[in-house]
């Protein structure tokens, strides 16, 4: 039977029964096609918003697979994607017709808690990675929600509650395996093939698939201080402003995330406010517990919380303590800058278009990142932006395709009224699938993306991984 597959040039590739029987005797995983039963289970991303069908879908179980998953694509000029937890919010793991290349059944990782380090394959989520380390009171640097993929993540940048004290995951790596455009399986660190290491770190999907990580590890927990306080939508300005200094003020240890939304009813806030606005502080303590109760307490003598849930807990659950809001399968919209502070300005305007939220899920959360990374020199790593000290992150979630329009005008316009409190930075990692050249070029440093550029020329100059955020226009 012949197949057909998306082509590197918009046309359609015709794959003979042959050419399909070779792949599938050189590939020990699975070879999906639209007739087989996990294949629509598998193309699903976390944004129902995206909805294409790859032709194929190659599930990879090791490095050999990739090789020739790489080489088939190549061979016959096919449009592919990699897939690593399928959390990118433009949907960038699955392409139209093409052959998705699905890393998500390697998830194995080792830990050499001697040396801290641990190695982890590029399927893995967070979770899978805070469960290993955990074990030895070690944590790598990762993201805020455990489903996440770690490899889109890692390529992209990466920052979560260790960010402060560490910088962005990316540059907590080691090395990297990787399987580049010419099917060539390259170890990458700052000895080896460091000029790939680098584009790696926060360059995104254009050079190669990453099959494998290696993290610097760092001590956390395993119980830390941990949780969220809550208080009611109308609060929200003083909160805030209390938020504002508390943050600014704070050590390294101590990260805090603001978040603006409708009260989701969760069990641990009071069924009063459910469905209505509230703003929480999520506060994540990675050292002393007992000088953590220290730090955290002006924050909860503020003003009236209707709920505080922070208290001693195992780090690996603080990491899963936002899941729950960020199903897969829900539709999402987001837009987001990086700002340098918070200024009364972007109070305001954070409180104002709260207010205007249009689905009970859709919020509006500023991450603090400020520390490590912006003691880096310019150019470390493509991640760059050493100058942001928060996220502001818009979060447009809701369940219907009928309310596409006003949740996506919603964030669109919360977006262009914070333009002016941003750096005129943003995270490669958020940009939606229509966010273009001028996004990513507020991604990047001009003489980083310059230097990404030449790096694609040299590792992919026939562009195969095309499917991505693109460096070179
Ligand atoms: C609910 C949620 C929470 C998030 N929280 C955070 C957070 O706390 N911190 C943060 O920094 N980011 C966060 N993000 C953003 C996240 O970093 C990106 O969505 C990232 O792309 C997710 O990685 P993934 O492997 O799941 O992506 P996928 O959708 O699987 O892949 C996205 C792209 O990454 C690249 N890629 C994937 N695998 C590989 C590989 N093996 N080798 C090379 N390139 C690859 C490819 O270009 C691919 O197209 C969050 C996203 C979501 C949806």
């Amino acid at each position: 039977m012949t197949i057909q597959i998306a082509g590197l040039d918009g046309k359609t590739v015709n794959i003979a029964a042959d050419a399909l029987q070779s792949f599938k005797a050189a590939f020990k995983g699975s070879l999906l096609t639209p007739d087989d039963a996990p294949y629509e289970e598998t193309r699903k991303v976390w944004n129902a918003m995206i909805d294409r069908r790859p032709g194929l879908i190659a599930r990879c179980t090791g490095t050999a697979d990739v090789v020739q998953a790489v080489r088939f694509a190549r061979q016959h000029g096919l449009l592919s994607s990699v897939r690593g937890g399928g959390h990118n919010i433009a949907g960038l793991a699955v392409c139209e017709g093409g052959l998705m290349i699905d890393m998500s059944l390697l998830r194995g990782v080792w830990v050499d808690p001697a040396q801290r380090v641990a190695r982890a394959q590029a399927g893995c989520t967070l979770g899978d990675v805070d469960r290993e380390t955990q074990l030895h009171g070690l944590a790598a640097v990762l993201g805020f929600v455990s489903a996440t993929g770690i490899a889109g993540l890692t390529v992209g940048g990466g920052f979560g509650y260790l960010t402060r004290n560490h910088g962005w995951t990316c540059d907590n790596l080691v090395s990297m395996e990787v399987v580049t455009a010419a099917a060539q399986v390259l170890r990458v660190s700052e000895n080896e093939n460091a000029d790939l290491f680098w584009a790696l770190r926060g360059g995104g999907g254009n050079f190669g698939i990453v099959t494998s990580f290696e993290y610097r590890l760092v001590p956390v927990g395993p119980e830390i201080l941990g949780g969220a306080i809550a208080w009611r939508g109308e609060d929200a300005r003083q909160v805030l402003d209390a938020y504002r200094e508390f943050s600014a003020k704070a050590p390294r240890e101590l990260t805090s995330v603001a978040v603006l939304r409708m009260a989701p009813p969760a069990p641990w806030l009071p069924k009063e406010v459910h469905g209505k606005p509230i703003i929480a502080i999520f506060v994540c303590h990675s050292g002393q517990v007992e000088e953590a109760q220290a730090l955290v307490a002006p924050l909860r003598q503020l003003g009236q919380p209707v709920a505080d849930i922070v208290m001693r807990r195992p780090y690996a659950q603080m990491q899963s303590l936002l899941d729950a809001t960020q199903p897969k399968g829900r539709r999402y919209y987001w837009k987001s800058h990086y700002l340098a502070g918070i200024d009364g300005r972007t109070i305001e305007l954070a409180a104002e278009h709260a207010g205007r939220i249009r689905s009970p899920h859709s919020a509006i959360l500023l991450f603090q990142i400020q520390g490590a990374l912006n003691e880096r020199p310019p150019g470390y790593s493509p991640a760059g932006n050493r100058d942001a000290a928060y996220v502001l992150n818009i979060t447009g979630s809701w369940e219907n395709a009928d309310d596409d329009a006003v949740n996506v005008a919603w964030a669109r316009e919360c977006f262009e009224a914070t333009r002016s409190c941003s750096t005129g930075g943003t995270y490669i990692n958020f940009l939606t699938e229509e966010e273009g050249r001028d996004r990513i070029e507020a991604a990047y440093s001009p003489a980083d993306l310059h230097r990404l550029a030449e790096l694609k020329r040299k590792y992919d100059p026939d562009n195969l991984f095309r499917h991505t955020k693109r460096v070179a226009a």
